[in-house]
């Protein structure tokens, strides 16, 4: 009898699936990708909400307390929420510099990274662009730091996870080859956007970031500053602003009003019906089309 539960108990920690947790729901799918039904994977934010400000609920902290690995986009994305929910939970295996804790920034090239530390960047990109998920051309990094750790953490999975990996980068790579080629035909090769969400994407496919709604990333913009944004997108008869799907789109809206500039909707990361990375790309260039 003794020996048939300890069978069992080490049958169910063989099978134990590993609890992913990580913070943005485009990180869940890359894990998905790589994993199938492996393992577990939770996510804390919600893909249309402001990324640098998620509400951090108790609901949040229990998805932590069971973590063997939490994954981050980094470069202070989270600096506003996660650190407060990492300490409550108090799980000692997604501890900083722990194998359980994965940066995905560090495996990125930053735009944007401030040359000296003031406040010139605005309050929320300080250490440069942390919206690096927006360039397709970076969907083959992420996934392979996801890859290495968790084959680390779960070897008995290895070999699926590299099939996975490899035939999800292999496809992701035909997609790219599509968006270039829509991308090539597009007649909107100057924009305004909200918040610098969107300039990993417009650096990669060459489109002029004439200007942001918000004077600095996370600053609100004065009368002046709008009135300013009316000069400009006449002057340079600028005709799209992608605005994300999180600011309030009444100065947007304002604008258009004001210039006939056409408003897009564009997501930064999944939600409702943009289910995959490769929806999420599909939508944002569908808006350049
Ligand atoms: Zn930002």
């Amino acid at each position: 009898m003794k020996k048939l539960l300890i069978l069992a108990i080490l049958s169910s920690l063989a099978f134990a699936k590993l609890n992913v947790v990580v913070t943005y729901p485009y990180i869940a799918d890359l894990v998905d990708n790589i994993t199938g039904d492996k393992v577990n994977i939770k996510v804390l934010a919600t893909g249309d909400r402001d990324p640098h400000h998620i509400v951090p609920k108790p609901s949040l902290i229990l998805k932590l307390l069971k973590a063997d690995i939490l994954i981050s986009n980094g470069a202070s994305l989270e600096t506003a929420w996660l650190e407060p929910l990492v300490t409550n939970a108090g799980n000692s295996k997604i501890n900083k510099n722990s194998n359980g804790f994965l940066d995905l920034s560090q495996n990125i090239k930053l735009i944007e990274k401030p040359v000296n530390i003031t406040r010139a960047n605005g309050d929320v990109h300080a250490e440069g662009n942390p919206h690096f998920v927006l360039d397709p051309y970076n969907i083959k990094p992420l996934t392979l730091a996801i890859l290495a750790r968790l084959k680390t953490l779960d070897p008995k999975n290895s070999d699926l996870f590299v099939d996975n990996a490899t035939s999800f980068i292999s496809s992701f790579e035909k997609k790219i080859k599509v968006y270039e080629s829509k991308m090539s035909k597009t007649k909107y090769k100057s924009i305004i956007q909200y918040h610098p969400s969107f300039n990993y994407f417009l650096k990669r496919f060459g489109i002029k970031n004439v200007a942001n709604i918000e004077p600095l990333p996370g600053v609100t913009p004065s009368s002046k500053y709008i009135l300013k944004l009316i000069s400009i997108i006449k002057e340079k008869n600028i005709k799209l602003i992608l605005q994300d799907v999180y600011h309030k789109k009444d100065t947007a809206e304002f604008l258009s009003k004001k210039t006939g500039i056409k408003i897009a909707s564009t997501p930064h990361d999944l939600y409702g019906n943009i289910t995959s990375i490769e929806k999420l790309f599909d939508t944002i260039v569908r808006n350049f089309e």
